[in-house]
């Protein structure tokens, strides 16, 4: 029997676009190896449209719009923070990114597909409600989430951050949000260097998940067993957003934890049943980091064929 696929890929080529200078580990290829590693699976293959001004509104003040407007670059590159640069094609780029989360949230609402995955760059879970940091410019999940509950008018969504860097721009940017729980997993002691139990939200609704350096499956289990998944079943979100950072895969330059792709998949799993215990199935994953490019292409195959296989 042949069925439409459950799984929307959401993407576009001007995320392509978005130049990082030579040795920057956020770079083009990441996103080139995650999509031909999708290339094999039945998926329904979205466009990504561009967010409107007003998508980005939701959670950026216009100030922090026109600034980065102004510092985009003709030529080159533009550094706005450490190691956050703006090639000439880089706002179309975040545009797109923030365009394919709130795609991915419509359809998904809409009933079109059960679940999809955002594979864009740049990334977003460090992007702060007016500072560009961390390779990222806008706060996708955030935004994803806000989409959900303003747009659409839901009561409760939920983003589940498993990047090995502390989600401290969606910490930041729904940390007064009483309708958000969010729940973000992290190396500790890591860059950015926040993400401690104790910051939990102006309402109690963040739940951070430090995790010592090497960290496998025994720390993962036990911290999303243990904490996490019992605060999604208690907080009953209608949509389950994720922040898909694969850079807690044991060959990742950039941390120190030691999860392999059967972890990825493990965890992803497990957040697909969760789903389809209290919402339905429904989920929207968007790509963040993941910085070893065989390591991202498969930990990111791995997830997705793990939302292919959801339950409803
Ligand atoms: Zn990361």
């Amino acid at each position: 029997m042949t069925t439409a696929p459950i799984t929307a890929l959401i993407t576009h080529a001007d995320c392509l676009n978005h130049v990082t200078p030579e040795g920057h580990p956020e770079r083009v290829a990441r996103l080139e190896h995650v999509l031909h590693a999708l290339e094999p699976l039945e998926l329904k293959r979205v466009t990504a449209p561009m967010a409107a001004e007003d998508d980005i509104l939701r959670i950026h003040p216009a100030a922090y719009l026109a600034e980065l407007r102004r510092a985009s670059p003709a030529e080159g590159w533009a550094q706005i923070d450490g190691d956050t640069f703006l090639s000439p094609g880089s706002l179309d780029a975040a545009f797109r990114a923030a365009g394919a989360v709130v795609r991915g949230v419509d359809m998904v609402l809409g009933g079109e597909v059960q679940n999809a995955f955002a594979a864009v760059r740049p990334p977003g879970h460090h992007a702060e409600t007016d500072t560009a940091m961390g390779f990222c410019l806008f706060g996708n999940a955030a935004l994803a989430a806000k989409h959900a509950l303003d747009h659409h008018g839901l009561s409760r969504v939920a983003v589940v951050d498993f990047d090995v860097h502390h989600g401290n721009g969606t910490q930041d940017l729904l940390w007064d949000e009483p309708r958000a729980l969010v729940i973000t997993s992290q190396q500790m002691p890591l860059w950015p260097g926040s993400g401690r139990a104790d910051e939990d939200g102006a309402h109690g609704q963040i739940l951070n998940l430090p995790l010592p350096p090497e960290s496998g499956r025994a720390e993962i289990q036990a911290a999303y067993e243990g904490q996490a998944f019992p605060r999604l079943r208690a907080f009953r979100p209608e949509l389950i957003i994720i922040s898909a950072g694969f850079d807690a895969h044991q060959d990742d330059p950039l941390a120190n934890l030691n999860w392999n792709t059967a972890d990825f998949a493990w965890l992803t799993a497990q957040l697909c049943a969760l789903a389809a215990e209290l919402c339905g199935g429904r989920i929207v994953s968007t790509l963040e980091g993941g910085y070893d490019l065989n390591a991202l292409a498969a930990a990111a195959r791995a997830h997705v064929e793990e939302l292919i296989r959801a339950p409803a």
